[in-house]
C-alpha cells in the first residue's frame, strides 16, 4: 500500500491477521507498529513510552519498527485535516498501534478524533485494566481492593453523534415528529431544544459482552457485571441488560452462570469453574466500586456509562497518568491511555508517561508478547517503588524525588534491563 506523507519502515514486517473474530495474529520479531504522539503532552509520553517498549522487546529478543503517523494539531500541519487517510489505513494495514491524547473542543468545532478513529476502525471495545501499583497514592483507604477491568462499548450509545443543534431546521423538524408522529406532546419544554438520540442496537451489545465474557474465562476471572440505567431508559439501556444475559445463557454453556442475586446473599462464594454474569444499576455501581470494591472483577457497559466508571475506577488507583486503555476490534488494537492531552503541560517534559506506558504493555499482551509486557509491568513498579516518580505522585508522597517524564521512561527501561 502506498502512503501520501508517511514512511513505512523498510526493514519491519507486517503483522498478519489469521483470524480476526478469535483475535489471532501472527507477529513477527520486528513488527512494523505505528503510533500518535498526539496533542499536547502526547509530545512527551508518546516518546517516553516508545523507550520503555523498545527496551522490553529488547529485553525478549524483539525489535520494534515505529512507524509514526498523525491525527490532531500535527495533522493539520501536515495535512490541513484532523484524521488523515494515511493515518487511518496505517492502523487498518498493521492492525495493532498505539495513540497519544488528541484535544476535542467543548460545544463548536470538530468532534472528537478519538471517537472518530474508534468508530473509522470499528475499535467496538474499550477496555481498561485497574489495579493498584504499590507507593502509588490513592483517595482511598484500600486501593489494593481494586482491581477491575471495564468493558465499554465503543461505536454507538449518545456517542453515536446523532443530534441536532438548538434553532436549526432540523431540530425543529425531529420536534415535530417526535410531538406529533410519535406522541410525545407533552414530553419536550417549549422554546430551544437540542435533541440527540440513543441507539443501543442487539450487535452492538452482544459483541461487547462476547468479549468480557471470553476475557473473564480466559483470564480466570470470577464475574462479568453488565451496568446499565435499565430502570430508566427502559429499551435502550435495559436492552443492553437483556441480550447481555441472553449472549451469557445461549452461547457458554455451563462455564457461564447468570445471577441476580446480591453476592452477600450467597455469602460471597464463587461457584467453581464458572464465570458469573450479573448486572447493576450505574448509579448504584458508582457506590459499590467504593463500598464494596472487591466483589467486582469485569464490567461491561453502554457507551456513557463506561466513560464515567472507568474514570471513577482509575481515580481509586492513582488517577490519569496512571491509568491505561486499548481500544480493540475483530484481530485490531489501538492502545491509548486513558488521559488527555493536558494542554498546561504540554512539552514541558513534567508529566507521568506510566498510562502511555501501561497501555503500550497492553498492546503487546495483544500481540502475545507477554513476556515483554510482563518486563514493563515489573519496571513500572519497581520505578515506582523507589519513590523516584513524576510530579503527579512525587507532591503525594513524603520523601519522593521528582523526575522529569523522560527520566522516569529512562528508570523504567533500565529496571527492565536490569531484570531480564
Ligand atoms: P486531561 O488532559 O486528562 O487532564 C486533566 C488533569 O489530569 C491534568 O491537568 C492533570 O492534573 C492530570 N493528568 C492528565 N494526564 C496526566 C499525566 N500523564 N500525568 C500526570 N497528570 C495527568 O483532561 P482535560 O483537561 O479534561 O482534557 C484536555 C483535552 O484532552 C480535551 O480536549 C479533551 O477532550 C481531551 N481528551 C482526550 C482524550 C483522548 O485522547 N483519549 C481523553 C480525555 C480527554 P493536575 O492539573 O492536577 O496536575
Amino acid at each position: 500500500m502506498s502512503y501520501e506523507k508517511v514512511d513505512v519502515p523498510a526493514d519491519g514486517e507486517k503483522i498478519e491477521v489469521v483470524d480476526a473474530e478469535n483475535d489471532q495474529l501472527d507477529v513477527p520479531d520486528e513488527p512494523i507498529i505505528p503510533i500518535i504522539y498526539g496533542d499536547g503532552i502526547g509530545t512527551d509520553v508518546g516518546p517516553a513510552a516508545q523507550k520503555v517498549l523498545e527496551a522490553a522487546a529488547a529485553a525478549t529478543g524483539r525489535d520494534i519498527h515505529w512507524m509514526r503517523v498523525y491525527a490532531g494539531e500535527t495533522a493539520r500541519e501536515m495535512y490541513d485535516e484532523n484524521l488523515p487517510q494515511d493515518t487511518l489505513q496505517a492502523f487498518r494495514e498493521f492492525a495493532v498501534g498505539i495513540k497519544g491524547p488528541l484535544t476535542t473542543p467543548v460545544g463548536a468545532g470538530f468532534r472528537s478524533l478519538n471517537v472518530a478513529l474508534r468508530k473509522r476502525l470499528d475499535l467496538y471495545c474499550n477496555v481498561r485494566p485497574t489495579y493498584h501499583i504499590e507507593g502509588v497514592p490513592s483517595p482511598v483507604k484500600r486501593p489494593d481492593q481494586m482491581d477491575m477491568v471495564t468493558f465499554r462499548e465503543n461505536t454507538e450509545d449518545v456517542y453515536a453523534g446523532i443530534e441536532w443543534e438548538a434553532g436549526t431546521d432540523e431540530v425543529e423538524e425531529v420536534r415535530d415528529f417526535v410531538e406529533g408522529e410519535m406522541g410525545f406532546d407533552e414530553t419536550i419544554h417549549e422554546g430551544e431544544v437540542g435533541i440527540g438520540v440513543k441507539p443501543i442496537t442487539e450487535f452492538g451489545t452482544k459483541r461487547l459482552v462476547r468479549k468480557a465474557i471470553d476475557y473473564a474465562l480466559e483470564n480466570d476471572r470470577d464475574s462479568v457485571t453488565l451496568v446499565h440505567k435499565g430502570n430508566i431508559m427502559k429499551f435502550t439501556e435495559g436492552a443492553f441488560r437483556d441480550w447481555g444475559y441472553e449472549v451469557a445463557e445461549e452461547e457458554y454453556g455451563s462455564e457461564v452462570i447468570t445471577e441476580d442475586t446480591l453476592w452477600e446473599e450467597r455469602d460471597g462464594e464463587q461457584p467453581e469453574n464458572a464465570v458469573v454474569v450479573n448486572d447493576r444499576i450505574a448509579d448504584n455501581m458508582l457506590q459499590q466500586i467504593l463500598t464494596r470494591t472487591e466483589n467486582y472483577d469485569i464490567l461491561a457497559m453502554p457507551n456513557l456509562n463506561g466513560d464515567y466508571l472507568s474514570d471513577a475506577c482509575g481515580a481509586q488507583i492513582g488517577g490519569l497518568g496512571i491509568a491505561p486503555g486499548a481500544n480493540f476490534g475483530d484481530g485490531r488494537c489501538l492502545a491509548e491511555p486513558v488521559h488527555g492531552s493536558a494542554p498546561k503541560y504540554a512539552g514541558q517534559d513534567k508529566v507521568n508517561p506510566t498510562a502511555m506506558i501501561l497501555s503500550g504493555k497492553l498492546m503487546l499482551e495483544y500481540m502475545g508478547w507477554e513476556d515483554a509486557g510482563q518486563l514493563v509491568r515489573e519496571g513500572v513498579a519497581e520505578a515506582i517503588r523507589s519513590k523516584k516518580v513524576t510530579y503527579d505522585i512525587e507532591r503525594q508522597i513524603q520523601g519522593g524525588e521528582r523526575l522529569a517524564t523522560s527520566e522516569f521512561a529512562q528508570r523504567v527501561a533500565d529496571n527492565i534491563h536490569d531484570l531480564a
